[in-house]
C-alpha cells in the first residue's frame, strides 16, 4: 500500500467505519468482517467426530471413532469434514451468497474458515466443487461451493476444476424428500467430463452444507467410478440435529 492509499484508507474508516456483517456493529480496523460476539456464536466442529464421514460421536478425542453408520455402509468417500454445525449466524451468510448473489459476505465467511485453523486434512491433488445443473446456475447467478472452494484452497486457484464433473439431472429439491428417495432423486444426477484426468488422484470435493451427506456421495461415487483414488470431502457447514 502506498502512503496515498493509507491515509486515503484510514480516512474513509474514520468516516464509514467497516461494520459487522451481520449485525452491523462498527468494527474496530483490525477485526475483519464479523464482530467478536458474532464469531462468538459460530459452533466449530471438534472431536470426537466420526473418522470417515465426521459425524458426532460419543467417547474421547483420543479414541478412533466410526459412527455406526459408516461401519454399516462405508460411504465412497475416504474422510468428509465440515467446519461447523449449520446454524445461525453463518447460516445467514451462506443464504446471502446462495440465493441473493451478495458476495459482499465472503470476507465473513474467510474469517470464519481462518478462526477454525488449520484442519487436519490430507493433502488432495484436484479440487472440484459440487456442481449445480446449468439452468440452476443460470437462475442463482452463481455456485457458492466454487467461491467456498477458492476460500478454503487460496493459494490454489489453478487446481480448482469448475469443469469436471457437471449435474446432469435438474434434480428436485432433496430438502422434501427422505433417504431413500433422496439417493434415487441424485442417482446419475452426475457425470465426469474428462476421467483421464482424474486418474489416480486424489480429489477433494467442495460444498456448502454436509445435510445427509448424499449429494456428496453421490458425486463421490462418480469420481471413483471415472477413475479417482480417492474423494475427500470438506463442507463449510455441517446439520446435526438437535438432541
Ligand atoms: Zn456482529
Ligand atoms: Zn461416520
Amino acid at each position: 500500500m502506498t502512503g496515498w492509499q493509507f491515509w486515503r484508507k484510514a480516512g474513509l474508516d474514520l468516516l464509514f467505519p467497516p461494520r459487522c456483517l451481520l449485525c452491523d456493529t462498527a468494527l474496530r480496523q483490525e477485526a475483519k468482517a464479523l464482530c467478536e460476539n458474532c464469531l462468538l456464536h459460530v459452533e466449530f466442529l471438534r472431536s470426537p467426530l466420526c473418522r470417515c464421514c465426521g459425524a458426532k460421536v460419543a467417547g474421547g478425542p483420543e479414541r478412533v471413532h466410526f459412527c455406526g453408520s459408516c461401519l454399516r455402509h462405508p460411504p465412497p468417500y475416504r474422510k468428509a469434514m465440515a467446519i461447523i454445525r449449520y446454524d445461525q449466524p453463518a447460516a445467514v451468510l451462506l443464504h446471502r451468497l446462495k440465493y441473493n448473489k451478495d458476495t459482499s459476505v465472503l470476507p465473513g465467511l474467510a474469517r470464519i474458515i481462518t478462526a477454525a485453523g488449520k484442519p487436519d486434512f490430507p493433502h488432495p491433488d484436484l479440487i472440484v466443487p459440487v456442481p449445480l445443473h446449468r439452468r440452476r446456475l443460470q437462475e442463482r447467478g452463481l455456485n457458492q461451493s466454487v467461491f467456498l472452494a477458492r476460500l478454503f484452497f487460496p493459494g490454489r486457484l489453478p487446481d480448482i476444476h469448475t469443469d469436471l464433473l457437471r449435474r446432469v439431472r435438474d434434480t428436485p429439491a432433496q430438502t422434501t424428500l427422505d433417504g431413500s428417495a433422496r439417493r434415487k432423486n441424485l442417482r446419475s444426477a452426475f457425470l465426469v467430463s474428462d476421467n483421464h484426468r482424474l486418474q489416480g488422484r486424489s480429489v477433494c470435493l467442495v460444498d456448502d452444507v454436509f445435510t445427509t451427506g448424499t449429494t456428496v456421495a453421490e458425486c463421490s461415487r462418480a469420481l471413483v467410478l471415472a477413475g479417482a483414488e480417492e474423494v475427500l470431502v470438506l463442507t463449510l457447514a455441517r446439520v446435526i440435529p438437535a438432541l
